[in-house]
């Protein structure tokens, strides 16, 4: 099974659960409408890797950097960085079709992850930053989350149970796009200012 580290200690996520359309600049610049209910989908524990791949099967992967909460005693307990990969191109085909995600989403090495922290007090004050090749790519934080951490862990409880190490990865905002080969990525998480953590891959 793969790892996190939260607090230097390794974690065995049971499942990573997505939370998608969740910033309304993201969910304009796909051409996606406004969910009437939360857009949720999971990967397994096997799409963590900490390598950064540029294609897989012959496509270009996309990357979307989002804020990721970490669970335990059943709340966020910490936070990271995480890289949500998608082949895009195929999730379209797949969308158009009403057809499930998981080729596009939930391959192995379509999950790359920071270490985790502990959470701030206030999970509101959060905020990530994500940087390709030294400029800022994507930028975004709770204060324009459609669904705040709150309110997440409220909707999945109504229908699924976080074990302890499950990641929770909240959205993406504006600015995702395609990975090239030979680009470093930088992302970090912020409160308030402050980064918390950060972690940087370079494509290959
Ligand atoms: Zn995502």
């Amino acid at each position: 099974m793969q790892t996190v580290n939260f607090s230097g200690k390794r974690v065995t996520p049971s499942k990573i659960v997505c939370v998608g359309r969740n910033y309304v600049a993201h969910i304009q610049e796909l051409g996606n409408d406004i969910p009437e209910d939360m857009v949720v989908f999971n990967k397994p524990n096997s799409a963590i890797s900490p390598e950064l791949h540029s294609q897989t099967d012959g496509e270009t992967l996309h990357y979307e950097g989002e804020i990721v909460l970490l669970v335990q005693g059943g709340e966020f307990a910490g936070v990271g960085f995480g890289l949500d990969l998608t082949r895009r191109e195929l999730q379209s085909t797949l969308k158009q079709k009403g057809l499930p995600w998981e080729r596009a989403k939930a391959f192995d090495g379509a999950a790359l992850f920071s270490e985790f922290v502990p959470v701030p007090a206030d999970l509101d004050q959060l905020a990530l930053q994500l940087e390709v090749d030294g400029k800022t790519r994507q930028a975004g934080g709770v204060d324009t989350m459609i669904y705040r951490p709150a309110t997440i862990l409220a909707e999945l409880r109504k229908f699924t149970t976080l074990e302890d190490g499950d990641l929770v990865m909240t959205g993406t905002p504006a600015g995702v796009g395609p990975i090239c080969r030979g680009e470093r990525f930088e992302g970090r998480i912020l409160s308030q200012g402050t980064v918390l953590v950060s972690a940087s891959w370079v494509a290959r």
